[in-house]
């Protein structure tokens, strides 16, 4: 049997109308005022001939037209793509092409990154924002309802192991998602959820469909800046915010003094792992940092170390949120404490498959559960803590090795501005590890192997470790270690 809920937007704006919704700058908007635009947006949107089931990309900012347009899809019921704007205009043209948008909207200051789509694919009808605003309005309806098992939104992976795979998230993976994030958090009438993370990644749009579920606002910032966050954070307006551990290493590091506001009481940290030094540094400092694990498979956070636990269990990830279970598999065995294995997930957040990738479908779900191709172990009390990407382990006399341990190694000498750690062949050890590190300040390799040497096991040391001016990355500025050996010198196996 289906499940059907309100439409989310407008029971909030018929509940709590003139609660504020939407904050940015020096405006703000209630829920009722954000349905209006909502409707606005879809009557607009629907001239242009969309109508319900249809799929429509977005390459956006994180500006007001923005969460106006999103709720507007959803008011269509129409699926949204969202899609990275550092990406090229190929990749992005695999990606309107393999979600099949009908109609592409691009922000005004995207107009040239428009054109180049253009150039390669001109049958994709597309429109700017500020084109929208002129367009008539249609009559249409507003959906009265969601239906859970509805696709709400594609949203593609940073694809850091491989090509980006389209994720589909429904209607009832976002509401999940939100209800098992406030089951562990909890919502006070005070929440202001602070948003300057990319609404086309999950860990932005999923503060869009909190507010409209919990009622709460939500500040907005175009870009991250860590000197105006910090200054917001000790106003009170804010009592939770989402990061990434570079945005919160940089907060961090220009936090003079004066901590945050009383009534600020989370910092949620996902996306990647998290370096023991700024925890231990936030720890010090009284930032209540909420460590988290999830993915664009999960629609957000699925597993989240609660509030009594952030110091105790420091650098774990946490316990599955509510409707959510965890399991590792380590050589057909599960949950054997302490021992590293693959983390499998499971619950009404996780998405019901890959768009158009019967293998990775096939490969990725079993029983009901996402295989992550993450490597983690949970201890006796079922803490589990991350270690690292299946994909890159490094297997060195049959022993194991974790490129992170070794790069979180290096990245706690003070010198070292970023590090990457590969496994490259060995004639003896079968693969030993490499590391690539891009500098602060001079230092020599020597002082940086005898750094590792005081840290690691003997056969976790890196054979070498190279200077670079910059790491690949991906478009959402992650570490690309299948990529790091295109930076080897010219005489160096590969
Ligand atoms: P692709 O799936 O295309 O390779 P991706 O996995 O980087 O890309 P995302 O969905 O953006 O795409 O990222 C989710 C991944 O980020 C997780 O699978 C995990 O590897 C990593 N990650 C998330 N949270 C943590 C954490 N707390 N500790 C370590 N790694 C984490
Ligand atoms: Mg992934």
């Amino acid at each position: 049997m289906e499940t059907n809920i309100p439409n989310f937007l407008k029971q909030r704006a018929f509940l709590t109308p003139n609660r504020n919704a939407l904050v940015y700058e020096n405006k703000a908007w209630s829920f009722i005022e954000l349905f209006e635009e909502a409707k606005i947006y879809a009557q607009k949107i629907s001239s242009l001939g969309i109508k319900e089931e249809d799929t429509v990309a977005l390459l956006v900012k994180n500006r007001p037209q923005t969460v106006f347009i999103i709720h507007a899809l959803q008011q269509l019921r129409v699926k949204t793509v969202f899609l990275n704007h550092r990406l090229t205009p190929s990749e992005l043209i695999f990606q309107l092409k393999d979600s099949q948008a009908k109609l592409l909207v691009s922000d005004d200051d995207f107009i040239n990154i428009q054109n180049d789509i253009h150039l390669l694919y001109d049958s994709l009808q597309l429109t700017t924002i500020q084109e929208l605003k002129h367009l008539p309005k249609k009559e249409m309806e507003v959906v009265n309802e969601y239906i859970l098992s509805d696709i709400c939104s594609v949203m593609y992976t940073s694809g850091t192991t491989g090509n980006p795979k389209g994720v589909l998230q429904t209607f009832g993976n976002h509401w999940w998602s939100a209800i098992g994030s406030a089951l562990n958090l909890g919502i006070k009438e005070d929440d202001a959820w602070l948003c300057t993370v990319p609404i086309f990644h999950i860990s932005g749009l999923s503060i869009l469909m909190r507010s409209v579920i919990y009622g709460i606002p939500v500040y907005l910032m175009e870009q991250f800046d860590e000197v105006r966050v910090n200054r917001l954070l000790q106003t009170g307006n804010i009592t939770i915010m989402s990061v990434v551990g570079t945005m919160l290493q940089r907060m961090v590091t220009s936090l003079n003094g004066q901590g945050y506001h009383e009534k600020f009481r989370c910092m949620l940290l996902g996306g990647g792992p998290a370096p023991r030094p700024l925890l231990e540094a936030c720890a010090e400092k009284g930032i209540p940092v909420f460590q988290s694990y999830g993915m664009t498979e999960t629609s957000s956070q699925i597993v989240t170390l609660a509030p009594e636990d952030s110091i105790r269990k420091l650098g774990s990830a946490g316990k599955p949120l509510f409707p959510a279970q965890l399991k590792i598999i380590s050589e057909g065995k599960g949950n054997i404490p302490n021992e590293p294995g693959e983390i499998f997930v499971k619950g009404p957040n996780v998405t019901i498959g890959y768009l158009n990738r019967p293998e990775a479908n096939q490969n990725s779900f079993e029983d009901g559960w996402l295989k992550t191709g993450d490597i983690g172990y949970v201890d006796e009390e079922g803490y589990l803590f991350v270690m690292d990407r299946r994909s890159d382990l490094i297997i060195s006399g049959g022993e194991n090795i974790y490129p992170a341990e070794i790069e979180e190694v290096l990245l706690a000498h003070p010198n070292v501005r970023e590090a990457g750690v590969t496994g490259i062949a060995d004639e003896i050890w079968g693969q030993v590890p490499i590391g690539f590190v891009v500098l602060n300040h001079p230092v020599s390799e020597d002082e940086l192997l005898s750094f590792c040497n005081q840290k690691l096991a003997k056969y976790k040391i890196p054979k070498k470790i190279f200077k670079a001016e910059a790491l690949p990355r991906n478009a959402s500025n992650k570490l690309l270690r299948r990529k790091l050996k295109e930076i080897l010198p010219k005489d160096m196996e590969k």
